[in-house]
């Protein structure tokens, strides 16, 4: 049997045939469009698919189910999408929709945790018991996988991470809250804290890196001049360790995971992180002669949304 998988993205939407290892036997994919009604929307998504799945050999009568990863509230129970601001969509019945171009079960979920899904599969935390994964991009996402199952709560809003509140009365969240990890731990954190230092401190190599213009600061920016030991870029880096790490403490200390894997943009500064983030977090678990949680890059990079998708259906 294989298995389709659909990435839905703010400005794409990927495709996959995916066969039950999580290897993609072919790709597709669509532009959003957020201009058309949400049927229109979902049947070009199911024509892309079916489109794939032709490409790949497979017919309908091979593909067990058909799963999604939604940047955006899901009801996994129900089928409904609660809340999908990219795509403009609020309270649709997404399963039935997609039921009615391809008729086999519907899954879907977040794609933060479908992501999680994918590398306990086919990535990094394959074959572990339990593991916790880490969207470091825009906002921070999480998924959590146990016993090979997606966590996403009772009522489908369980690995909301990225608003973790761990600053109390700290920095405004657009959630509404103050203090939410994602306001310290994401690229775009990154990318605020340095343009409000640049601007007190313009004598720094993230200047020079950005070609002397704050707008084109970004993580890799400030990470490649805190490598070369730009004294505020150094500043800048051990922060967002810091805050990094408090977070996979808080991980380790209330769920235990075997492995929490770190993906997203800012992942791809590797090893640089992930020395500096693993001193840290050894630092500051709780019991310290006793084994915790490997932390982990991520390995699936961008594909991980189509094989989590697929991949629910297993
Ligand atoms: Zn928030």
């Amino acid at each position: 049997m294989v298995y389709i998988g659909i990435d839905v993205g703010g400005t794409g939407i990927q495709v996959g045939i995916v066969d039950q290892n999580g290897v993609i036997l072919q790709k597709g994919g669509i532009v959003t469009r957020t201009d058309v009604p949400f049927a229109t929307q979902v049947k070009a998504m199911a024509d892309c698919a079916l489109d794939t799945l032709a490409k790949s050999g497979y017919t309908l009568d091979d593909v067990a189910s058909v799963g999604a990863g939604i940047p955006g509230v899901v009801d996994p129970r129900t089928g409904r999408i609660a809340f999908c601001p990219n795509l403009g969509w609020k309270d649709v019945p997404f399963a039935q929709e997609m039921r009615r171009h391809i008729d086999k079960p519907v899954y879907m979920d977040n794609d933060a945790t479908v992501a999680g899904l994918a590398e306990s599969v086919a990535g990094v935390s394959a074959g572990t018991h339990s593991s916790v994964f880490l969207t470091l991009g825009t906002g921070v996402g999480g998924g959590i996988v146990l016993g090979g199952k997606v966590w996403s709560g009772f009522h489908g809003v369980g690995s909301e991470i990225g608003h973790m509140i761990i600053e109390m009365d700290g920095e405004h969240c657009n959630c509404g809250n103050n203090g939410c990890l994602e306001r310290y731990c994401s690229a775009t954190a990154i990318i605020l804290a340095a343009r409000k230092a640049v601007a007190e401190n313009p004598d720094t190599l993230i200047m020079t890196k950005a070609e002397g213009d704050p707008m084109k600061i970004n993580a890799k920016v400030v990470f490649d001049a805190a490598k070369e030991g730009d004294a505020l870029a150094v500043k800048l880096f051990g922060d967002y360790v810091k805050a990094l790490s408090t977070t996979i403490v808080n991980i380790i200390h209330f769920l235990d995971p075997e492995v929490i894997a770190l993906g997203g943009g800012v992942s791809k500064a590797g090893d640089f992180l992930l020395d500096a983030v693993r001193a840290e977090v050894a630092r500051l678990v709780m019991y310290k002669t006793l084994p915790f949680a490997r932390i982990e890059i991520a390995r699936l990079g961008p594909d991980a949304g189509i094989i989590g998708a697929a991949m629910l259906g297993l």
